[in-house]
């Protein structure tokens, strides 16, 4: 079972409570779209890192049986020790690669894509990642660090990013310049001129002091957060290909071969350019819909957690065939909710079918893919997914089809 199944519900338990304390103390810090967006981005990484795993630990296994120089014992501490700092400096050299490098940017883009900042942030992970990071850490199969080493120290590395997405957390003196603070990862997701590509560290921030992109966060200016090129949607399928589509069309109005296979290795802003300003008055991306269709996306991302958990503990064990098929109801799921969120046309019609649809499978289908479940249970869970549908079709705002626009960053 994956690990990342244990940890939803200290997830969701935290974003509850940070969201609470946030109204308070960090006004702004969050918005329901973007939260809802944020996890969205969340379940597709998991899906996408069920079908990829093998790229990541099988090249590392591989590689390890293969070409290892030594095997260090991973019954040793200091091993153990080792893995970690080493591991962290592959992590250093990749995401600096993710900003600086634009085939692995069209990957990492989506992590900076909020133009908020919280924990749900943390959460907004790239689900095309898989295949460009492994070969910067194939150095530690070389080295001799096993496959489950590896592994265990990834995860640790992943984990403890997580609580450094906040904004409730003041600067902490000495530990911002030793460890990945929540102070020092703010300016990593700024887009203010003192913040583009600083910071890239995992756990440690020394390597950012060594190779000299170490910035610390200042008081007199109030981080924006966000990218340049924003995203400006919340379909987390078009969030994880759009800078690859942009990419694409560069290279193919490349005047030669060599030129448009470069375009996929030049820095996100083009060789030798510097990224577009931050405009003056900078507005966050905000959406049209309605109160209530954003809480009805919201809650029915609530309903979503149960299978989203259910497929990210099972999916390994899962057939190829029937493990895509859950993770097509899954995409679907957030998919659609986004249309709901940026009330595009037909968004009604779109979101009705698939929650009916999904009612179906779970209600007549033999089994929920392993799972048994009473029918007690399937017809609850049936209706919670379609009661609140009235509440999309009550509600005028949300079936009309405008623009979504931009709100001020005060607001
Ligand atoms: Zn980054
Ligand atoms: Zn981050």
């Amino acid at each position: 079972m994956s690990p990342i199944a244990y940890a939803i519900p200290i997830f969701m338990l935290s974003i509850l409570a940070e969201y609470l304390l946030a109204r308070r103390r960090a006004p702004g810090a969050y918005d329901i779209a973007d939260g809802v967006t944020s996890l969205h981005f969340g379940v597709l990484s998991q899906i996408a890192g069920a079908f990829t795993y093998l790229l990541t630990i099988g090249i590392y296994s591989w590689t390890f049986e293969h070409f290892r120089l030594t095997t260090l014992p991973q019954n040793e501490w200091w091993v153990w020790v080792l893995a970690l700092l080493f591991y962290d400096f592959c992590y250093y050299w990749v995401h600096r690669a993710g900003h600086e490098v634009n085939l692995l940017w069209g990957a990492h883009q989506v992590h900076h894509s909020s133009e908020y900042y919280n924990l749900t942030t943390a959460l907004r992970q790239t689900a095309t990642g898989a295949f460009t990071a492994w070969p910067f850490y194939l150095a530690m199969a070389i080295a001799g660090i096993p496959p489950f080493v590896f592994a265990v120290v990834a995860l640790i590395d992943l984990l403890y990013q997580y609580w450094v997405h906040t904004q409730l957390v003041p600067k902490l003196s000495v530990l911002d310049r030793i460890l990945v603070t929540p102070s020092n990862h703010r300016v990593h997701h700024g887009q203010n001129d003192y913040c583009l590509d600083r910071n890239y560290g995992g756990i440690f921030i020394f390597w950012d002091r060594l190779f000299g992109t170490f910035t610390e966060e200042r008081d007199d200016e109030p981080v924006v957060y966000g990218i340049r090129s924003p995203l400006a949607s919340y379909d987390p399928v078009w969030g994880n290909l759009n800078v690859y589509r942009d990419i694409a069309r560069r290279s193919r109005a490349a005047p030669n071969l060599w030129k448009a296979i470069g375009v996929w290795f030049e820095p996100p802003a083009g060789r030798g350019k510097q990224p577009p300003p931050m405009p003056p008055n900078f507005q966050r991306y905000d959406s049209t819909a309605s109160m209530a269709a954003r809480r009805y996306a919201l809650w029915q991302y609530v309903l979503l957690i149960a299978p989203a958990t259910h497929f990210i503990a099972i999916a390994r064990q899962l057939e190829w065939l029937e493990r895509a098929q859950y993770a097509l109801i899954l995409v679907a799921w957030v998919w659609s909710l986004s249309g709901v969120l940026e009330a595009r046309a037909q968004s009604r019609l779109v979101e009705t079918l698939r929650v009916v649809a999904t009612a179906a499978l779970l209600l007549f289908g033999a089994s929920w893919f392993d799972l048994a479940m009473d029918l007690i249970w399937r017809t609850l869970f049936t209706l919670l997914m379609l009661a609140p549908l009235w509440s999309l079709y009550r509600d005028d705002q949300a079936a009309t089809p405008t623009p979504s626009s931009r709100s001020s960053i005060s607001a």
